[in-house]
């Protein structure tokens, strides 16, 4: 006996389109015949490529998520936003000094947050990001790059923002001078470091460069995680 698949009609870049009902938005395009180049990362939500905005049938709000984990509904209309165009300011890090002046400089837009919200509402990975523009704007970049530690740089926030902030673009620097300035020393880095220049990792290395692709994930996929 044959399993019927219940259809539902999206419309992609205003054409419709029927797809399999459950389908992601990127298992969508590909049904509709689509090969996408850009907008398409991980297809696992890690890599922040695939943005998506869309309305749903009879729902006045234009939403935004990753096209990965966005399950189509029937009548939705949608389209990919595979690139935000950013403000992104050159810096060398030796340069700078992890303080609020170094924000006013390189990020003065942030100052001109009106605290809406939009940003936090946009992100997919649910980051408090008004709240990390707060925070950089009172000075406080350790609790900026805590913040705005699960940023994917999806680009959703600052496509929303009326204060044409480009957030992830700050919160990246303040994940920098936390590292470079802030951070407390960790004596196994340290090591570790010394462990990688001592060649203690080559053959490992070199056995992953000559693995074929099913071999590399089998191993990636049953690596052990480590959850903070
Ligand atoms: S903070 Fe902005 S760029 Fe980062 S994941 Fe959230 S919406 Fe995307
Ligand atoms: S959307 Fe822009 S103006 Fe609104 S809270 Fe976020 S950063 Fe501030």
């Amino acid at each position: 006996m044959s399993i019927e698949k219940k259809m539902v009609t999206v419309y992609i870049m205003g054409e419709p389109q029927q797809v399999p009902e459950g389908s992601t938005i990127i298992m969508a395009w590909e049904y509709a015949g689509f090969q996408l180049k850009k907008g398409i990362g991980c297809r696992e939500g890690f890599c922040g490529a695939c943005a998506t905005v869309y309305r749903e049938k009879g729902d006045y709000k234009l939403k935004g998520g990753l096209a990965c984990q966005t399950v189509v509904t029937d009548g939705m209309s949608l389209v990919q936003i595979p690139f935000v165009p950013s403000e992104k300011p050159q810096y060398d890090l030796k340069n700078l000094e992890p303080n609020i002046d170094t924000f006013k400089e390189l990020f003065p837009t942030i100052f001109r947050c009106v605290a809406c919200n939009t940003c936090t509402k946009a992100c997919p990975q649910d980051i408090k990001v008004m709240d990390y523009i707060q925070q950089l704007k009172r000075g406080d970049i350790a609790a900026a790059a805590d913040t705005s530690f699960d940023c994917i740089r999806c680009g959703l926030c600052a496509l929303r923002c009326p204060a044409d902030i480009v957030q992830f673009n700050a919160a990246t620097l303040a994940q920098r001078l936390y590292g470079k300035y802030l951070a407390l020393r960790s004596p196994e880095l340290e090591n570790r470091l010394k462990e990688i220049d001592d060649g203690k990792f080559d053959a490992e290395i070199a056995e992953l460069n000559n693995m074929g692709h099913d071999d590399l994930v089998t191993k990636y996929y049953s690596r052990q995680i480590k959850i903070k």
